[in-house]
């Protein structure tokens, strides 16, 4: 008996000092005790659906984001051997208003069309913009046809690619449209852009996100457009060449306002100097609620530092929660927190792709490290992660100086496109098994990373 016990202490204490990319029996213990932990207490959704609910969307600068700064802070500040803290910055601010309109004048007829200004939008201003519109499929096309733009508004009418597995892939064709089709339609004098809303979704909901202006080029209003309402405008142009489409906004660019990224940490043992980033963005669009974007990926990385607080774990690694401000609409939060840090990254995660189903991570970094960690895959598949692919990592992570890996948690993509920057994106929208199970694949992999790296 006391030989078999013996020999069995033999075998686990191999383990433990066991060959790269093997987990010991210990590690499987913590692993299953993190997602026991996450699943049984549903921290992250309460967290979420308190923030969504109570708070609201929090664009960048809005006092909305400014409350929900202090809100994190309160709930991070109650976790033992956590330091909490803030990095001051200023972010850009850019406020919708209340008028968003835009009609459809054709043969006698006016229609309302569903719009919502792009971020960055200038407005209308007091005179009615009215003009016919030119429908468009590329910035090719637009090059083609230069000459018929001039006091035009330009349309940029294209369907979310469904063939495209990856819908990450398939937003990457189309984002440039919403992006830049403003500064490239102004370039031969149209007086406004309306961009097919990237979503796939199959309703009228318009998302919005980013537009970003020249300033050697003139400024033009920028709005979204729903498919349906893309449709009734395509189909109307098509048959009616006279139609007129008018808008009004009063959205505006105001001066720079005070924010903050938020910061939780628990020290490491052996390494305190080197730091792992568990992340996501706390700013989100104004419309919706900014549950899956980025609400998810931020109480995640808030319950990663929980769950780890809760079990008394001592990490060799600085294990850190950064809560960046301002990914939508200018990343001053990432390039706030990449210059005020002097330490050496081990690993930084970015948790920026919605609260769905886990699938793993995506990893960019030196390639002998791609391949250690690779080895421990295939024994993560009993805790639902099996992709783990070099690729991008994140915005904000993405300007880390000092980081040997850089991964990006990726959970399902099929769902994200029908919420992303719209009215859709919800507290109802987001599965609380599934954001549950976010958050303990990110402390698992965080765990990997600290014991082994
Ligand atoms: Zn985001």
């Amino acid at each position: 008996m006391r030989f078999i016990f013996t020999f069995l202490c033999i075998i686990s204490l191999m383990r433990e000092v066991s060959p790269q990319g093997l987990l010991s029996d210990n590690d499987k213990i913590i692993i299953d005790s993190l997602f026991n932990g996450a699943l049984r207490q549903r921290t992250a959704y309460e967290w979420l659906k308190d923030i969504c609910v109570n708070i609201g969307p929090r664009l960048s600068g809005s006092d909305a984001s400014n409350k929900s700064l202090d809100w994190a802070v309160n709930k991070l500040n109650g976790m033992s051997n956590v330091k909490v803290y803030r990095q001051e910055l200023m972010v850009p601010y850019w406020e919708r208003g209340k008028v968003e309109k835009a009609y459809l004048i054709s043969n006698g007829n006016q229609t309302e069309l569903k719009v919502a200004a792009l971020g960055g939008s200038i407005g209308t201003g007091s005179s009615l913009l009215a003009s016919q519109v030119i429908e468009l499929k590329s910035f090719e096309e637009l090059e083609q046809r230069k000459a018929e733009v001039k006091n035009k508004i330009v349309f940029f009418n294209n369907e979310f690619p469904k063939t495209v597995l990856n819908t990450f892939e398939a937003y990457g064709q189309l984002a440039r449209y919403r992006v830049f089709g403003a500064r490239e339609a102004a370039k031969f004098g149209a007086v406004a852009v309306i961009v097919r809303s990237i979503t796939s979704s199959e309703d009228n909901v318009p998302h919005v996100g980013v537009m970003i202006y020249n300033d050697t080029i003139p400024k033009i209003p920028a709005v979204a457009i729903g498919v349906l309402d893309a449709g009734v405008l395509h189909n109307s142009i098509v048959k009616d060449k006279e139609a007129l489409v008018s808008i009004q906004l009063s959205c505006q660019i105001l001066p720079d306002r005070p924010s903050a990224n938020i910061i939780a940490e628990i020290k490491g043992t052996e390494k305190p100097e080197e730091v792992i980033v568990v992340s996501g963005h706390f700013d989100s669009w104004d419309k919706g609620q900014g549950a899956h974007d980025d609400g998810a990926g931020c109480v995640q990385s808030m319950e990663v530092i929980k769950l780890f607080s809760d079990m008394n774990y001592k990490p060799l690694h600085t294990i850190r929660c950064v809560l960046f401000m301002n990914e939508e609409n200018g990343s001053r939060g990432s390039a706030k927190y990449t210059e005020l840090s002097t330490e050496k990254h081990l690993a930084a995660i970015e948790s920026d792709r919605g609260g769905f189903l886990p699938n793993g991570f995506s990893f960019d970094g030196d390639s002998l490290l791609f391949e250690k960690l690779r080895e421990f895959i295939p024994q993560l598949n009993k805790w639902g992660v099996w992709y783990f692919q070099k690729g991008g990592s994140g915005a904000d992570i993405g300007r880390i100086k000092d980081c040997k890996m850089k991964l990006g948690y990726v959970p399902d993509s099929q769902r994200y496109f029908e919420v992303h920057h719209s009215d859709n994106d919800v507290i109802g929208a987001v599965n609380p098994r599934e954001l549950e199970l976010g958050s303990a694949v990110n402390a698992m992999m965080v765990y990997i990373l600290d014991k082994y790296f």
